[in-house]
């Protein structure tokens, strides 16, 4: 279906008039802080956008099937029984299936075949959330971060409590894009011209990575027990040579070659239809400034930050950016683990 704003306003700007921000001072950390606190959620949802829908008693595999034909990455779930949301599926729960009854490529994986959402829902909500996560169009974009950081999710339904309508589902990428765009006017905080090393801001030790002579059940492996959202595709001498995420596991579906996990990434990596060419990369040394413009305009949800030759030292994602420019200065490490 189509999701339309209720209120005629769109990406192309705020709802309200910005407020004045504080004057720019030296320590005036807080500029991001307050324009998420000033900006709702419904101020960074735009005009229309396609929405898909699952019931729960739909099959799993035709479900992730929908999602590839209809080019998203995740759909709110209805419970037709309770007549409410209950969650969401994601690509993190292909992988999750995937991971689970994967045997050998002779043999088919027949519960993805037969099980619906509701049936796999029962085995995997002993270990996930158990409740939807939402949101609602009138919270602010910062109660939003709060919940996609503090929750360790990627998709953040927005809500009419009203209606029980989903508007939209909020990513990490769709704010930060709102705050880069509409941000522009904002007075420069004195951090954003400091490095990312020496602001903290990224994951710089045991940083997970794959071989590109591992299978694509290893990576799927690495995926379910270190939940991270990409692995940086590694050489033998730690060079990083391709970026291999949660999402590009759904051209499995797409190329309906979810029955050999065995493939190497080398080969899963070329065989991917819809990837960024390269990988964007950073070094420590950075500005935040330099690495929140290079984020925005690749439209990825991390950056790999290299040495001088190559070789994997860290990541920097859009978690790790939001945590250092929104809730550090609200006093919040949603990041701690
Ligand atoms: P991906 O990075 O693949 O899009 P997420 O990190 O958002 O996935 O999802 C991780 C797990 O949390 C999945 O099992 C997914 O179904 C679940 N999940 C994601 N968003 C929500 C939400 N808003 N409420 C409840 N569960 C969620
Ligand atoms: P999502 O929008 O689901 O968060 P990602 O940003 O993780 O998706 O991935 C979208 C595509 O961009 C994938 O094909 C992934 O391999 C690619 N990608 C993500 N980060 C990088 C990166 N730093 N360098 C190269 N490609 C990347
Ligand atoms: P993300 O799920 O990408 O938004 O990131 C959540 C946290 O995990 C951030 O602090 C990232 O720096 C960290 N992270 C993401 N990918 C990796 C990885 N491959 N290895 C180690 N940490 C990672």
């Amino acid at each position: 279906m189509d999701a339309h704003k209720e209120h005629g306003a769109s990406f192309s700007g705020p709802v309200k008039q910005q407020k004045q921000e504080q004057p720019n001072t030296e320590h005036d950390d807080a500029v991001y802080l307050n324009f998420m606190k000033s900006h709702t959620c419904y101020d960074a949802i735009p005009t229309s956008c396609k929405l898909v829908v699952f019931d729960t008693k739909l099959q799993v595999k035709k479900a992730f099937f929908a999602l590839v034909a209809n080019g998203l990455r995740a759909a709110p779930l209805w419970d037709s029984k309770l007549q409410r949301f209950v969650g969401m599926l994601t690509i993190t729960d292909f992988i999750n299936i995937l991971h689970h009854y994967y045997k050998s490529p002779m043999v088919q994986i027949y519960e993805l075949e037969s099980h619906k959402i509701e049936t796999w829902r029962d085995i995997y909500l002993q270990y996930s959330h158990q409740f939807l996560i939402s949101i609602s169009p009138k919270a602010s974009l910062y109660d939003a971060i709060y919940y996609l950081l503090k929750y360790k999710i990627h998709r953040l339904p927005v809500l009419n409590p009203e209606t029980g309508n989903v508007l939209h589902i909020l990513t990490h990428k769709r704010i930060l894009k709102f705050l880069h765009i509409f941000g522009r006017t904002v007075p420069k905080p004195e951090f954003i011209h400091r490095s990312i090393q020496d602001l903290g801001i990224g994951t710089f030790r045991n940083i997970a990575t794959i071989a590109q002579t591992a299978s694509v059940h290893d990576a799927l492996a690495v995926f379910v027990e270190r939940r991270v959202s990409a692995l940086p595709v590694v050489d033998e001498q730690g060079k990083v040579v391709a970026l291999y995420s949660r999402f590009d596991v759904i051209n499995l579906a797409a190329q309906k070659t979810y029955n050999n996990l065995h493939m190497s990434m080398r080969e899963a990596v070329v065989r991917r239809m819809c990837f960024v060419e390269g990988v964007i990369t950073c070094y420590a040394h950075e500005t935040l400034d330099a690495i929140v413009e290079r984020i925005v305009q690749a439209e990825v949800h991390r950056l790999v930050l290299v040495d001088s030759g190559g070789v994997v030292r860290g990541i920097i994602s859009l978690s790790d950016i939001l945590q250092g420019m929104v809730l550090a200065p609200a006093g919040i490490d949603c990041l701690l683990s």
